[in-house]
């Protein structure tokens, strides 16, 4: 995005990326179905920034859902809004879209360099002007065809968007810290966002139930500072605990209350469409010959994983009290002793705070240097948020590196 803008207001552009081809996560979030943003009201998309809401808010304000989408058709690439409010691509992929891009990126003579890995600022201590070289002399590792080279390259202005640290295969590897660190740059450690989380599960549990959809539960917890959170949807077990959309969509206060306290409890509502005296009356009835498992499963269509999830969670004495059964079938209680790895997270929380950049995302300490995307302190749930705030940012660093080109001098010290 900052290419495009910074291209289209008449400078040479060049982009420089690790891997063999640019793009790589943005191709892989389009592998279950491309969410690029959401159709929610303006509002409510910016409150799902959370405490960086305020600081992200000017840069949505110009670019958010609407704007995004208005780009996507200026591409040729039409969009359509899910059930849920989430827009996606018609075909749901993300390579077309992507090579529409690139397309449009060529024709603006932007120059793509991939294999070039960006190792920092280069000394410029011998250089005759050091000043002018001072944050734009950058270090790159250069592997092509097995052959490895280190280049300096002099760039006018700069344009960091490296990503997170999730996903390291496909290029973020979260190496830039210790890069900004030294420059005496403040970076929030970067956390997993939108991950799994860990429980230990009997291995009998395991066997039959990893990789199984839990359909339609209520998830909710207690955050740090007592606020109950509930969401709705579906959640996965997996062989090291628990993952879903629902669960991402817990994963800030839940991340914070394990980081705090070393474990955290979710509830877990079985039924979220039956309330409490329904699941006590359909229990009151008759057994008959009924095993208590059957008996469960008649009267409240229980699936397979949601009986043993039960069984997984419930001491077996409650099991012949009905009150005491639906109460749990209303608030299982599953206990959380950790987050997954970074690495298998679908974002990443830290970075580089909004303290530490101006309004055009400069940073303050480096005059020249813009920053965008996910190596920025935000975070959000999935549902396209993650992507409109790295457009709009991008959108937002490559306007400020125009301002920057066109007149460099009023910058500094902004
Ligand atoms: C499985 C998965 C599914 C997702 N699905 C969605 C979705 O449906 N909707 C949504 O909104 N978001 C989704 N996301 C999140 C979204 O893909 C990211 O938020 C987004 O790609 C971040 O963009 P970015 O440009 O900031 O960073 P990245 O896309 O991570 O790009 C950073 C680039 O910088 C390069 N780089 C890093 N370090 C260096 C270096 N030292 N030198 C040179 N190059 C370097 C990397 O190679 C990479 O190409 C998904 C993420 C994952 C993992």
């Amino acid at each position: 995005m900052a290419a495009e803008v910074i291209a289209q207001a008449g400078f040479n552009v060049s982009i420089y990326d690790a891997m063999p081809s640019v793009g790589r996560k943005f191709l892989l979030a389009g592998v279950g179905g491309m969410n690029i943003t959401h159709s929610e009201p303006h509002e409510k998309l910016l409150g799902r920034y959370a405490q960086a809401s305020p600081s992200l808010k000017p840069y949505l304000d110009i670019f958010s859902a609407h704007e995004l989408c208005e780009w996507i058709h200026g591409l040729g690439i039409e969009t359509f809004v899910g059930s849920s409010g989430r827009v996606f691509p018609t075909d749901m992929k993300a390579a077309p879209l992507l090579r529409a891009w690139l397309h449009r990126l060529r024709e603006l003579s932007v120059k793509i360099y991939p294999r070039h890995r960006w190792l920092g600022w280069a000394d410029v201590t011998q250089e005759c002007d050091a000043q002018k070289f001072e944050n734009n002399l950058l270090r790159f590792n250069v592997n092509i065809n097995d052959i490895t080279a280190e280049k300096n390259i002099h760039a006018d202005a700069v344009v960091l968007a490296l990503g997170g640290a999730s996903w390291q295969r496909l290029g973020s590897d979260g190496a830039w810290v210790n890069l900004l660190r030294a420059k005496t740059i403040g970076v929030a450690e970067l956390l997993p966002s939108n991950c799994g989380f860990e429980t230990a599960w009997s291995q009998h549990f395991l066997e039959e139930f990893a990789g199984v959809p839990l359909q339609t539960v209520g998830l909710s917890m207690v955050s740090l500072t007592g606020e109950k959170i509930s969401v709705r949807g579906e959640a996965m077990i997996a062989k090291s605990g628990i993952e879903g959309t629902s669960v991402y969509a817990l994963s800030a206060p839940m991340r914070d209350l394990i980081l705090a306290q070393g474990r955290a409890n979710l509830t877990i509502d079985v039924l979220p469409d039956f309330d409490l005296n329904k699941i006590i009356a359909q229990l009151s009835k008759p057994r008959g010959k009924n095993s208590s498992s059957n008996f469960l499963r008649k009267q409240l269509n229980l699936s397979p994983l949601k009986l043993a999830l039960l069984r997984e969670l419930t001491p077996a004495t409650i099991w012949q009290d009905s009150l005491a059964l639906a109460q749990a079938i209303k608030s299982l209680t599953l206990t959380l002793t950790g987050f997954r790895p970074i690495d298998e997270a679908i974002s990443t929380a830290g970075g580089i705070p909004f303290c530490e950049l101006n309004s055009q995302l400069m940073l303050k300490k480096l005059p020249g240097v813009f920053c965008a995307g996910e190596m920025l302190d935000w975070e959000a749930p999935t549902g396209g948020y993650l992507l409109t705030a790295c457009f709009a940012t991008g959108r937002a660093a490559g306007l400020g590196a125009v301002d920057f080109l066109n007149s460099p001098t009023k910058m500094f010290g902004a």
